[in-house]
């Protein structure tokens, strides 16, 4: 039987999805100077087509940890390797604590923070939900009616019992699931930067597929890197709606069009509805954050609030937006309309086409 491999989904492994990083890449690559060595390497790491370039003398060494550090995130997040902190929470749920790693925990209370703060349009108990419709896996479906009624009740984040003395957490209800599909490329992100200051190197791009990108420092000419962000209606992936430029900042897109499935005509993508079960509907095909590398923890915040901001939707997602510090965002909805926190237009270049700024 076909069966899902891993938390974090499989249908855009081998596709380099919706992030582009431009011709700032390519320069960097020329960059070999003995004192500024420059090193990439990619990789398929928690389901994703990781690429991690850095410049500096330790650059092999500190690309070469991050990796290490990966993969160690992706063994205590995923939901299917039995030794994860997240499968024995899973496990568990209904009848006992389980002790977690606390990068588990701070991922787990981060993630309950922005439910609270969304009103709960980001929650990482819609494991059922998520693990019945199987996007992205060999075995997603269309559940039927009473399948998603059946599976509603184990939603809810206010059902997470955290022990934070104890370092402990435990799911109130048996059957109830926590999946950190929508924040653990983030927390990884972070988790490289880390590795990269501590080996002292200057410029360097970390790229966790679409989900999660910094831009550390500049590219070799001294300009911020370009990063594209990609045509959400376009089959090409290299196909831009338009170009952000960035230095020491993390940027996340989610979408509709990365992992779903058409049937009768109407997509099914793997951003749901805590409410319905159902994938979110409120016209967003596209958004991106954009987080100041001076807020803590950005890489985790930029994951978790592309997530949220795509499931409120343009109108309370920017009202979100605006209204925290340091974070911007642009939501594209599929009358190709872009909506923008404040002052963010003014960073979106080259907006293509069909595409058109709202505000
Ligand atoms: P990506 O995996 O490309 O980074 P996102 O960051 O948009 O995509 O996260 C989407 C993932 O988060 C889904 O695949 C699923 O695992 C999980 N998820 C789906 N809907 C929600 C939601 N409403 N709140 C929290 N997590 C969600
Ligand atoms: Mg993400």
């Amino acid at each position: 039987m076909k069966k899902k491999i891993c938390t974090f989904r499989k249908k855009n492994i081998f596709k380099f999805t919706l992030i582009l990083c431009i011709l700032s890449v390519l320069n960097l690559i020329s960059c070999t100077n003995i004192r500024n060595k420059y090193f990439e390497k990619s990789s398929i790491v928690m389901d994703t087509a990781v690429t991690l370039s850095a410049s500096g003398d330790k650059s092999k060494e500190a690309v070469e940890e991050s990796f290490k550090r990966l993969k160690e995130i992706e063994e205590m997040a995923s939901t299917t390797i039995e030794t994860s902190d997240i499968y024995k929470i899973n496990s568990a749920s209904g009848k006992d604590y389980v002790q977690v790693h606390p990068e588990i925990m701070k991922m787990i209370q981060t993630s309950i923070k922005y439910s609270k703060l969304s009103n709960g349009a980001f929650d990482i108990t819609l494991g059922p939900l998520i693990n019945l419709w199987g996007i992205g896996t060999d075995n997603e479906k269309l559940p039927k009616v009473e399948e998603i009624k059946d599976k509603l009740p184990l939603v809810g984040y206010d059902k997470i019992d955290v022990n934070e003395a104890e370092g402990s957490i435990m799911l109130k209800e048996k059957g109830m699931a926590v999946d950190l599909g929508g924040v653990a490329k983030g927390f990884a992100a972070d988790e490289v930067l880390k590795i990269y200051k501590k080996y002292d190197i200057n410029n360097g791009l970390i790229n966790l597929g679409s989900s999660s990108i910094y831009a550390f420092g500049k590219n070799k000419d001294n300009n911020k890197w370009s990063v594209g962000i990609k045509n959400p209606r376009s089959n090409d992936s290299n196909e831009y709606m338009g170009v952000i430029k960035l230095s020491n900042e993390s940027l996340s897109t989610s979408g509709d069009y990365e992992r779903y499935f058409i049937k009768d005509n109407k997509r099914y993508h793997h951003i749901l509805n805590p409410n319905t079960g159902y994938p979110v509907d409120n016209g967003a095909i596209s958004d991106t954050i954009v987080i100041n590398g001076d807020v803590e923890d950005n890489g985790m915040l930029a994951d978790i609030l592309t997530t949220t901001v795509f499931a409120l939707g343009p109108e309370k997602g920017i009202e979100l937006i605006n209204s925290i510090t340091g974070v911007s965002c642009e939501i594209t909805t599929s009358d190709y309309k872009v909506y923008t926190s404040d002052g963010f237009k003014d960073r979106i270049e080259n907006l293509k086409g069909d595409f058109k700024f709202v505000n």
